[in-house]
């Protein structure tokens, strides 16, 4: 049977580390890339007696990412202890939360844009938002790292506040997946939980997936894929796991739930174990920790919650007219969106308020800050909070087109300028390329020369061939040396000939 006479279904495990200063149950500071070994302590190394503390600041952001995701928030949530031979966690279990999770239910909306660019035209439910079973709050292991000969451990990692975000198994493609990833990674970010480096392991994803004809209601066996590491892993492994479990359904094997991993550079799938392997992990509460009462943390954390990306996308297409497309390239990435704000003279919140302002006109602004801007920052492969160029000086140099000083010609030649030398004036800089605001008497004179000269040219556009003003209008620009504005030298000839 071809792929499509089996239903998929796909659930996502996300575990993410979350921002914070020191450890889930020590003071240790969390870090990336430090000596190892350097942030440790007897409570991180999982010394017997140690006694772990817990860590406010992961608590709330935890709850804040539930308050994103519109989860549940429940008074009362414990601690577990998940009992595991872990080689690199030495006390044997994990401090992890099974019954009374911090966050229950919730839900991603997959934005459009993080679909894989090809298949954007072709999304197979549009709209479509993932359920998600829970977020919980843990530990995050050692890392170890194998070598030719030895292994060894960096005990850095070890106790490191990691949220564990499940989706409910609401997936039905592999480019659903990678939409999904991609959605939470970018919500974390913005929600300032997590910087979801997926580089750096801080945002790590095990899949599940299984197949079943169409016509059979209970779920197929699911295979999990253990600790994938990009957006892209997951999609490709999924599609390679989808081609085999069809290709053994169809030969009449039935499949047994199984853990795998993928080997990104043979693009493959390798069995790792099987479910007569599979751990008891005999949760119980741990008896070091109280249960939290997290009634008076939300309402804390409500105050904290941030627009997210598609809300604020619709911000700017109502409030400010962009289209689609422009609001979710510019709400992609918060600097952005911070940035463009600023360049339209807002400060934040203005927006979500009746009576904003803008000081640079909305749509004129996004061209610029999506079309040259972006391009800039991409090139020199920078994010927008470090871009060079402050966000009053690029709307001052779409002020000066606004106002008709310059052309747009000559305001990317000021950008250009202004990307070189950002503590330039953009209206100096004007000066010194020589665009100057026209001399309009000057100009006005060039005009009438322009029209004397070409009167076959003005019959015809006195007889409904406006085109032409064009061609006028390049001949003025040419006597002026560039010079002159040529939206201004257009309605100066329409004023004048018709
Ligand atoms: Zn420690
Ligand atoms: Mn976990």
């Amino acid at each position: 049977m071809p792929r499509e006479d089996y239903i998929v279904t796909i659930g996502l495990e996300v575990h993410c580390q979350v921002k914070t200063e020191s450890k889930m149950f020590c003071p240790c500071r969390t870090g990336f890339g430090e000596e190892p070994n350097t942030n440790v302590c007897p409570v991180c190394l999982g010394l017997p007696g140690a006694l772990p503390v817990l860590n406010k600041k992961a608590i709330e952001q935890t709850i804040l990412a539930g308050l994103l995701l519109d989860c549940e928030t429940p008074e009362t949530s414990k601690w577990d202890r998940k009992n595991y031979f872990y080689p690199d966690m030495p006390k044997n279990y994990q401090i992890s939360q099974f019954d009374l999770p911090l966050c229950i239910g919730g839900k991603v909306p997959l934005y459009p844009q993080n679909y894989p660019k090809e298949t954007q035209d072709e999304i197979l439910n549009p709209g479509k938002e993932v359920k998600l079973t829970r977020i919980h709050l843990e530990e995050d292991v050692a890392k170890s790292t194998h070598l030719a000969n030895s292994s060894v451990i960096d005990f850095n990692r070890a106790g490191t506040p990691l949220m564990e975000i499940v989706s409910d198994p609401d997936i039905d493609t592999p480019e659903e997946a990678f939409a999904y990833l991609k959605t939470v990674q970018q919500i974390l970010i913005y929600g300032g939980i997590s910087d979801a480096d997926m580089e750096k392991g801080q945002l790590r994803c095990d899949v599940n997936v299984s197949l079943r004809p169409h016509g059979q209601k209970e779920l197929g066996e699911k295979v999990e894929l253990k600790n994938l590491n990009s957006t892209s892993a997951v999609r490709r492994s999924l599609h390679y796991e989808i081609e085999r479990q069809t290709r053994e359904l169809d030969a009449g094997t039935a499949q047994i739930q199984s853990t795998r991993r993928w080997d990104d550079d043979l693009g493959e799938t390798q069995l790792m174990r099987t479910k007569e392997d599979a751990h008891d992990y005999r949760y119980f509460p741990d008896p070091d920790l109280l249960p939290v009462q997290s009634g008076l943390i939300v309402a804390r954390m409500r105050q904290h919650v941030p627009e997210l990306p598609h809300e604020k996308a619709a911000n700017y297409t109502s409030k400010l007219g962009l289209s689609d497309y422009d609001a979710a390239v510019l709400t992609a990435d918060q600097q952005l969106a911070n940035y463009f704000e600023a360049v339209l003279g807002l400060t934040p919140g203005t927006l979500e308020t009746e009576n904003f302002k803008l000081k640079t006109p909305a749509k004129r602004a996004a061209n610029w800050v999506i079309n040259i801007l972006l391009a800039h920052l991409n090139e020199a492969g920078l994010s927008p909070a470090d871009c060079p160029v402050p966000p009053e000086k690029l709307a001052a140099t779409v002020n000066l087109v606004e106002s008709g000083h310059v052309s747009n010609n000559q305001a990317k030649e000021i950008f250009e300028a202004l990307w070189q030398s950002p503590e330039k004036d953009p209206a100096a800089i004007a000066k010194e390329l020589g665009y100057e605001p026209a001399d309009t008497d000057a100009i006005d004179t060039l005009i009438d020369e322009v029209i004397a000269a070409n009167p076959d040219k003005v019959a015809e556009i006195q007889g409904g061939n406006e085109k032409l003003l064009n061609f006028l209008t390049g001949q003025v620009m040419k006597s002026s040396q560039g010079k002159a504005n040529p939206k201004l030298v257009t309605e100066a000839l329409r004023a004048k000939l018709l």
